[in-house]
Order: structure tokens, then C-alpha cells, then sequence
């Protein structure tokens, strides 16, 4: 199997398994997680498995190679990561979203809608987030639930105070992200942390497969349905400013996750829909809605 050791897909899947990611399907390499450290209390606050990467990395091939590929469509997909100790998420990062979302009462509910500058960051729970087989589960069925597809940064070693030139080398890799969100006039934090409205994956994409994070086509089907179909050439702020001005208010820890912001053509979604988000050198998710 041709796995170069720099370009990987690592996914995490079933009962807790890590799997690495090919053509061919998904080979197990759980046995790495052996390696990481032993975690005493207090746990610290980054993920351990993604602040031991780049150690594990290395290994992970040949681990790959002793195992028989599993189809993809027979696992049940988790988030990449486990424990990130913050989700923080940039509102209204692309111009057309935000024109959007000034038009549309039932989108912005008489909040003081405006670009990123002026709007900041915010923070999701990270007990909202979930892996692409889990699914989201909807609360507040009388309210309007949107979908927003992200991409998402997976922060891979501590950040304090970096500039956006020394940001990409902070980046463990890229994953598709799901900002699930009530509308409605409370905090942002409120309306998009309930359980499942996180969703992060397929898997974790290394920077190698994606040498410019700026320029990525991404789109949501629902129901077979295009929403939203936009390019990350659009972003208002990028991935390397984003991360050097998150830094300069909260240290990023290995596994921290960035949502980058949701271009325009966000809406609806009810029990029973089908979700397919994709971005290009990433690749795709299907999320049941329930
Ligand atoms: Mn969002």
C-alpha cells in the first residue's frame, strides 16, 4: 500500500479504534494509542492523542501495514479528535453569509449581525461535538435548526501570541466541521452547543494534502439538495490570521478545534434529513439528522 508518512487521513472509529485512511478502506492502528503517555489528575487541557501526533506519525505506517483494510461504509465514524479542550468558532467569516444573514429575520433575530472584525470569536461546548456516524440529534424542534459546513483546523502543538506567519506550523491537519445552530436572540455559545452540534470529520486531513487551506471548494447537500457551495478563497479572515488572533486572546492547546466560519446558503434541517458535506483534499460526510 503506497502510504507516504507525511500525507495521512487519520480517522477515529467503532468503539474508540484509530484507523488510517486509504483508497482501499481503513486499516486499524489503534496500537499506537500505547504510546501516549499516562494521564494523571488534573488532565491537562490539551488532547493527548493529537499532542502526541507528530510522534506517532512515523509509526503509524507500518502499523497500517499489518492490518486488512476495512471498507469505510462499515465503520461507524468519530470525531478525529476526542478531547479538544476548546471548539472556537469564527461567526460570519464570508461576505455573502453575512449579507445573507443581515436580509433574513429569521436568521439574525434583531441580534447586531456584523463581520468578524467587529463580531470576534465565540466558543462551542465541546461536549457538542460528535463523529459524522453519530449523527445530530435536534433539540428545540419549534425552532428554525440550520446547518453550517465548516472547515475546520485541528490545532496540533501550544500557540501563544503567534502571527499568522508562524500560524500554519501550529496546525495538526483539517477536517470537515458541522456548526450546528439554533437561530433564536440568545448567545451564539447557547444556541449551537447542544449535544451533537458539533460535528467534526471524516477524518483528520495532514497540512501535507493541503498546502494552502485558503483554497478549498466546499459544499452541503441535504436530501441530495446543494445549500451551500462556496470556496475558501472567500474567507474574510484566514486560517493563519484567525489562528494568530485567537492566540493573542486564549493559548491554543494540540487538539483545540478552529471552525473557520460558514459561507452563504445556510438553512433548515428536520428529523430524517440527509446531510453531505464535502470539502475538496478533505473528502466527504454523510450526517444523519434525528
Ligand atoms: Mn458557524
Amino acid at each position: 500500500m503506497p502510504l507516504k508518512c507525511g500525507v495521512m487521513r487519520i480517522c477515529r472509529f467503532d468503539d474508540n479504534r484509530v484507523g488510517i485512511v486509504s483508497g482501499e478502506g481503513i486499516r486499524d492502528v489503534t496500537a499506537v494509542l500505547d504510546r501516549l503517555p499516562q494521564v494523571t489528575y488534573p488532565l491537562p487541557r490539551h488532547d493527548p492523542f493529537i499532542a502526541a501526533l507528530r510522534d506517532l506519525l512515523p509509526e503509524m505506517p507500518a502499523a497500517a501495514r499489518r492490518a486488512s483494510p476495512i471498507p469505510v461504509d462499515q465503520v461507524r465514524l468519530l470525531s478525529p479528535v476526542a478531547n479538544p479542550g476548546k471548539i472556537i468558532a469564527a461567526p460570519v467569516n464570508y461576505k455573502k453569509h453575512l449579507e445573507e444573514a443581515l436580509a433574513d429575520k429569521g436568521i439574525h433575530h434583531g441580534n447586531l449581525v456584523s463581520e468578524i472584525h467587529k463580531a470576534g470569536m465565540f466558543l462551542k461546548a465541546p461536549s457538542s461535538l460528535v463523529g459524522p456516524g453519530e449523527g445530530v440529534k435536534l433539540v428545540h424542534l419549534d425552532r428554525r435548526n440550520d446547518h453550517e459546513v465548516e472547515l475546520a483546523v485541528v490545532i496540533g502543538r501550544k500557540a501563544r501570541n503567534v502571527s499568522a506567519a508562524e500560524a500554519p506550523g501550529c496546525i495538526a491537519g483539517y477536517c470537515i466541521g458541522l456548526d450546528m445552530t439554533i437561530r433564536g436572540p440568545e448567545e451564539r455559545s447557547l444556541r449551537k452547543s447542544p449535544d451533537s452540534y458539533c460535528v467534526l470529520g471524516p477524518w483528520l486531513t495532514t497540512p501535507d494534502e493541503i498546502p494552502d487551506p485558503g483554497q478549498l471548494a466546499l459544499s452541503i447537500k441535504v436530501n441530495g439538495e446543494t445549500r451551500q457551495d462556496a470556496h475558501t478563497s472567500d474567507l474574510i479572515l484566514k486560517v493563519p490570521e484567525l489562528i494568530a488572533w485567537g492566540s493573542s486572546f486564549y493559548t491554543l492547546y494540540p487538539g483545540d478545534v478552529l471552525l473557520t466560519g460558514t459561507p452563504q446558503g445556510v438553512g433548515p434541517v428536520r428529523p430524517g434529513d440527509m446531510m453531505l458535506a464535502s470539502i475538496e483534499r478533505i473528502g466527504s460526510m454523510r450526517v444523519e439528522v434525528t
